[in-house]
C-alpha cells in the first residue's frame, strides 16, 4: 500500500518563494538533548533538512537546552552522529539555545520595564490552583501588581542566586482569564541551582521551551518554523512574546506527529526502558530510535524513503510498523548480497558421496544485478539443512525433504532422503540422503520435476555465529492507550539468540554494518564483532510480512 506523498508545508513554502515574501528559507531542527532520537524525529529532520534542500535555503540543528536537570552532552553527541548518518548537514549551522542566555535575560528585562512580566512569590501548586481550568478563569497573584523597579530587583537577586530552587519565577503578565491556559501568565523563568551541560555553571535560572523557543528562532532568522500540532495551542504566546519585544517574527507552522504502531516515542519512555533493562540500550534493535533501527540494519535511504511516504498532514494519524518494515525490505533487496545460512542446523549426510571430495559451486550474489557478482561455495559429504525442511510425516503441500522424497539443493545437486538417526528421545538428530551426480547445478537431465529448493551449508566449511531474531517490542498496536502502564504489553520473547547458526564460509568476514540476504530467510545485519571477533547477525526483517492479513 502507498500513501499519497501531500506535505502541505512544501506547499506554503512554494508559495511564500514565489510571491516573494522570502527570498530563501532557513529552517531549523530543534531537539532537545535529553535522549536519543527516534523515527519521529525522522520525520522533523526530513522535512526540515528536506525543505532547506530542495529549495536552496538552509537548515540550522538547534539543541533546545533549557533545562540541565534532564541534558546530557552525550545525548547531544549522539543526536549530531544521528543526524549526519541520515544523511543530512548543518554545515557550521549549529547552534544552542543556551548560547542565547544571556541575550534572553536581557529580553526578561526589557518585559520587565515594560510591565509585561513580574516575580511570582507563589509556589507551583498555588499557581496551577490559580489557574483555573477551561471553563473557570483565573486568579491574579497578589505579585501581579509588584512595580517594574521592584521586579527588576528581585529578578537580578534570582540570577545572583539569592533564592532557593522554586521560591520564586518570573511570569509574563499577559491574562488570566485568556480562553487560552497558555496565556494565564506562563512561567518564563525558574531558579535552579544546577550547572548546565554546555553553558557551564553560569546560571542558576533558567528561561522556559516557551521563553527560549521564538526568540532562539527570531536570532537566527528562521523563515518557517515547523513543530508539531501540540504545539499550535501556544503559537500566540510565541507570537506575543516576540510582538512585545518588538524583535523580527518567524512564523511557527504544526504538522501532524509521527505516531507508530508496536512500540513507543516518548524519550522519557524509551528512558525508562534503558533505565529498567528491558532492552540493552537507547541502540538495542528493537528500539524505535535511530541508533537502534540502524543496528537492526535499517538504512538511511529506507527511513528517508519512509518519511517521503508518509507524507506531512495536518492532522494526527497511526502509520503501521509494517510499513516502515516495507521500506528497510525494498531497500535491502536492492542493496544486500544473497547468501546462504542455516539458523537451526540439521545434520544431512550423503552416503553417496566420497568423504574425502569436495567441491564448489559458483552463486551469484544477486539475482538482478550481475555487477554485484558471484562468489564459490564449498559443498562436501557432510552439510547442514534447516531443521524445518526436513519432516518425517510431511503435510500435504510441503515439497521439502522427507523420506523418500527428493529436494533440490540450491546451486547444487538433487538428493533423496534414505534414512534418519534418531537420538534416544526419539529426535532426529540426522538425515540420510543419496545424491544425484548427473544433476549437478541443480536440474535432472532426465527432465523430472523437483518442486523444493532448499538452501544448505557444507558442514566441513561452515562459520559457527550468533544471529538475533527480533520480534516487535510490544505486544499491541497501541501500548500508551488504555489506562494501563505501557510496560505491560511488553513483548517478552522479542528477541531470540541462535548460538549455533551455520554460514557459508564467506561470511565469517563480513563487516560490522554489512547487510545480507540470507536466502528464504529475511534480511541480516551486522551489528557488532563476538569477542572472538567473528560477526554477529541481527534479522532486520523477514522476506514477507509475517504479519499480513
Ligand atoms: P518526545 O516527546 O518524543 O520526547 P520531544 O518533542 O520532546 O519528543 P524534541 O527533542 O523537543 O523532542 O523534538 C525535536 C523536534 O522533533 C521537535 O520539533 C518535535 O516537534 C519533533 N518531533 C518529536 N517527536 C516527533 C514525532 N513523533 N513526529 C514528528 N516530529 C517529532
Ligand atoms: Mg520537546
Ligand atoms: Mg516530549
Amino acid at each position: 500500500e502507498t500513501t499519497a506523498t501531500t506535505n502541505f508545508i512544501r506547499n506554503i513554502v512554494e508559495e511564500d518563494l514565489k510571491c516573494g515574501k522570502h527570498k530563501t528559507i532557513v529552517t531549523r531542527f530543534p531537539p532537545e538533548p535529553n535522549g536519543y532520537l527516534h523515527i519521529g524525529h525522522a520525520k522533523s529532520i526530513c522535512l526540515n533538512f528536506g525543505l532547506a534542500r530542495d529549495f536552496g535555503g538552509r537548515c540550522h540543528l538547534r539543541f533546545d537546552d533549557t533545562n540541565p536537570a534532564k541534558e546530557d552532552v552525550e545525548y547531544a553527541e549522539a543526536i549530531k552522529e544521528n543526524v549526519r548518518w541520515l544523511g543530512f548537514d548543518w554545515g557550521k549551522h549549529l547552534y544552542y539555545a543556551s548560547d542565547y542566555f544571556e541575550q534572553l535575560y536581557q529580553w526578561a528585562e526589557q518585559l520587565i520595564r515594560q510591565g509585561d512580566a513580574y516575580v511570582e512569590d507563589l509556589t507551583a501548586d498555588e499557581i496551577r490552583a490559580y489557574r483555573g481550568t477551561l471553563t473557570e478563569p483565573g486568579k491574579e497573584s497578589p505579585c501581579r501588581s509588584r512595580t517594574p523597579e521592584e521586579n527588576l530587583q528581585l529578578f537580578r537577586r534570582m540570577r545572583a542566586g539569592e533564592f532557593a530552587d522554586g521560591a520564586k519565577v518570573l511570569r509574563a503578565k499577559i491574562d488570566m482569564a485568556s480562553p487560552n491556559l497558555n496565556l494565564r501568565d506562563p512561567v518564563m523563568y525558574r531558579i535552579l541551582h544546577t550547572p548546565h551541560p554546555h553553558a557551564g555553571d553560569k546560571w542558576c535560572i533558567y528561561p522556559m521551551y516557551d521563553f527560549a523557543h521564538g526568540q532562539s528562532d527570531s536570532i537566527e532568522g528562521i523563515t518557517h518554523s515547523v513543530c508539531t500540532l501540540e504545539f499550535a495551542d501556544h503559537r500566540p504566546l510565541y507570537e506575543w512574546f516576540l510582538e512585545r519585544l518588538g524583535i523580527y517574527q518567524p512564523h511557527q507552522y504544526e504538522f501532524a506527529r509521527l505516531n507508530l504502531t508496536y512500540t513507543v516515542m516518548s524519550k522519557r519512555k524509551l528512558l525508562q526502558l534503558v533505565q529498567d533493562g528491558d532492552v540493552s540500550g537507547w541502540d538495542d534493535p528493537r528500539m524505535p530510535t535511530l541508533s537502534g533501527l540502524r543496528m537492526r540494519g535499517y538504512t538511511p535511504e529506507s527511513i528517508r524513503s519512509f518519511c517521503d511516504q508518509i507524507g506531512v498532514g495536518k492532522s494526527d494519524s497511526w502509520i503501521d510498523m509494517s510499513i516502515l518494515e516495507e521500506c528497510v525490505r525494498n531497500d535491502l533487496n536492492f542493496r544486500a548480497p544473497r547468501a546462504m545460512a542455516v539458523l537451526r542446523p540439521l545434520k544431512l549426510v550423503i552416503d553417496n558421496y566420497p568423504a574425502a571430495m569436495t567441491e564448489e559451486f559458483e552463486a551469484a550474489n544477486h539475482p538482478n544485478d550481475p555487477a554485484m557478482g558471484s562468489r564459490m561455495v564449498p559443498f562436501a559429504k557432510e552439510i547442514y539443512i534447516e531443521q524445518d525442511d526436513f519432516l518425517e510425516e510431511p503435510p500435504k503441500g510441503f515439497f521439502r525433504l522427507a523420506p523418500g522424497r527428493e529436494v533440490r539443493l540450491r546451486y547444487a545437486y538433487i538428493v533423496k532422503c534414505e534414512s534418519v538417526v534418531k537420538d534416544e528421545a526419539g529426535k532426529i538428530v540426522e538425515v540420510h540422503c543419496s545424491y544425484d551426480p548427473a544433476s549437478r547445478g541443480g536440474s535432472a537431465p532426465d527432465g523430472r520435476k523437483i518442486k523444493g529448493t532448499i538452501h544448505w551449508v557444507s558442514a566441513l566449511h561452515a562459520v559457527k555465529a550468533e544471529v538475533r531474531l527480533y520480534d516487535r517490542l510490544f505486544t499491541v498496536p497501541n501500548p500508551d492507550k488504555g489506562g494501563q502502564d505501557f510496560k505491560t504489553f511488553i513483548n517478552k520473547d522479542s528477541l531470540q539468540v541462535l548460538d549455533t547458526a551455520c554460514l557459508e564460509p564467506d561470511l565469517a568476514k563480513a563487516a560490522p554494518g554489512s547487510s545480507y540476504q540470507f536466502e528464504r530467510q529475511g534480511y541480516f545485519h551486522v551489528g557488532s564483532l563476538a569477542d572472538d571477533g567473528r560477526p554477529v547477525f541481527n534479522r532486520t526483517a523477514t522476506l514477507r510480512d509475517s504479519w499480513g492479513a
